[in-house]
């Protein structure tokens, strides 16, 4: 198998590193763009999103029909390969881009694809994920918001947490459950809500950092029509697997966080007090490690990335993704700021240029192993669902929910 660019993509890759070059606002390691508050950072990813829609590299991949650019998976990765280089505010859309919009394509019906589609892909609106609650993050399937059919509408109540974006979001797939009385994966729907409907309240939580970027976000008597209904009455489990599946495979591709190059990079410019770093065996045996992980996740993408040409959905295998990437990166950063001694206990720009990228991975990996499923669950799906390992016994996944303890 040849992993170069095709023509076709090496073509594909010259013209969008040429737009980038015209359009993208700072070269990563310049200088970096920082945006004051929420309004500043969503203006200036609206411009972005909206430059972005007019030259066809908002959605590369998806339907020139809803506002995409009619390209390939592949050169959907290529275009996020090259806009990596800059400081672009992409963090917005994300959610939206990522997982709201192929699940919008995957499950939505003609009328919700017209209506919602374009308008995600070219920035404006904003969409977020409301599946997490208190006492259902990995253990999703116990959620307890709750939709009652009333007419032709649902009333939902309920709270969803973690929920990040929720506070500038226009739109949000919404998992609740619709039937108590049945088991718990079985008795839940997926829908759209309206973020600005009457009994969405979205409550900001503080950060450590300063930061608020999750929210907690109250739903008292919130009507959705039945026709941002995006599943079976029951069904919303399976499509809920269709965003988490697309979570994983964004949250895999896209996060920014450091792998091998950067450690061979900068463990072979950095002076310890034994030497160069990069001839010390414990830094050398951690390069082979990274390294070979690197290789592995490569040809593990050409695979997601086959599968996705061919129409087929990523599988359960691109959890391996997320778990490797995330937490090596950690790893990695880690090793890097121990091995500048004191200075490694600085931040921000006094660590020196480049380092923002370290410093990023070393607080954001921890993260990025809970977003999207922790690393132990990934593991679990892992041991199941790829490698056919016994599953774990569940007993409440057999009775009706609302047999269940609460
Ligand atoms: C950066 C970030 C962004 C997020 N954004 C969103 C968002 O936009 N929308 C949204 O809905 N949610 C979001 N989340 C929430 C995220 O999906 C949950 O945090 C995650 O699913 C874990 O759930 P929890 O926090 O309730 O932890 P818990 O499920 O309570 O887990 C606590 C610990 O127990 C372990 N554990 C739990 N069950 C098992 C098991 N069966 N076997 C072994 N170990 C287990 C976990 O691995 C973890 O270490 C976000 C989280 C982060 C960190």
């Amino acid at each position: 198998m040849d992993f170069a660019d095709s023509p076709a993509d090496a073509q594909f890759r010259a013209h969008a590193r040429e737009w980038l070059a015209v359009h993208a606002p700072v070269t990563r390691g310049r200088g970096r763009v920082s945006w004051s508050d929420d309004a500043t950072l969503v203006a200036a990813a609206r411009e972005w999103q909206s430059k972005k829609a007019a030259a066809g590299y908002a959605a590369v991949a998806l339907p020139r029909e809803y506002g995409g650019g009619g390209g390939t998976t592949t050169q959907q990765v290529i275009f996020r390969q090259e806009e990596e280089r800059y400081d672009v505010p992409f963090g917005v859309y994300e959610i939206g881009l990522g997982m709201c919009v192929p699940t919008l394509l995957a499950l939505g019906s003609d009328q919700v694809k017209e209506r919602f589609l374009a308008r995600a892909i070219n920035g404006e609106e904003i969409w977020c994920q409301l599946f997490s609650e208190p006492a259902a993050g990995s253990d999703l399937a116990a959620l307890r918001t709750k939709a009652v059919k009333a007419g032709d509408n649902w009333v939902v109540d309920g709270q969803k947490v973690w929920t990040t974006g929720a506070q500038f979001s226009d739109y949000g797939l919404l998992l609740a459950r619709t039937d108590p009385s049945a088991t718990k994966h079985a008795g839940l729907t997926l829908f759209i809500v309206d973020m600005r409907a009457p009994g969405v309240e979205v409550r900001p939580i503080r950060q450590l950092d300063g930061g608020a970027e999750f929210n907690e976000v109250f739903l008292s008597s919130v009507v959705i029509p039945d026709e941002f209904r995006l599943t079976a009455p029951g069904g919303g489990w399976a499509g809920a697997m269709t965003t988490l599946m697309f979570e994983r495979l964004n949250v895999g591709a896209n996060i920014g966080l450091i792998d091998s190059s950067t450690l061979i990079d900068f463990s072979g410019r950095l002076e310890t007090s034994t030497g160069r770093a990069s001839d010390d065996p414990l830094v050398r045996d951690m390069i082979a490690q990274a390294y070979l992980n690197d290789r592995g996740l490569k040809l593990l993408t050409y695979r997601t990335l086959t599968k996705l040409g061919r129409g087929q959905l990523p599988g359960p295998e691109q959890s391996i993704t997320k778990l490797v990437i995330a937490s090596q990166a950690q790893l990695i950063a880690n090793l890097l700021l121990d091995l500048r001694g004191k200075e490694g206990a600085l931040a921000g720009s006094a660590l020196g240029e480049g380092w923002e990228a370290v410093e990023r991975s070393w607080s954001f990996g921890a993260a990025m192993r809970i977003a999207g499923g922790t690393d132990e669950i990934l593991r679990n799906v892992i041991a199941e669902r790829v490698l056919g390992l016994p599953a774990a016994k569940r007993d409440d996944a057999t009775r009706p929910f609302n047999e269940n303890p609460a």
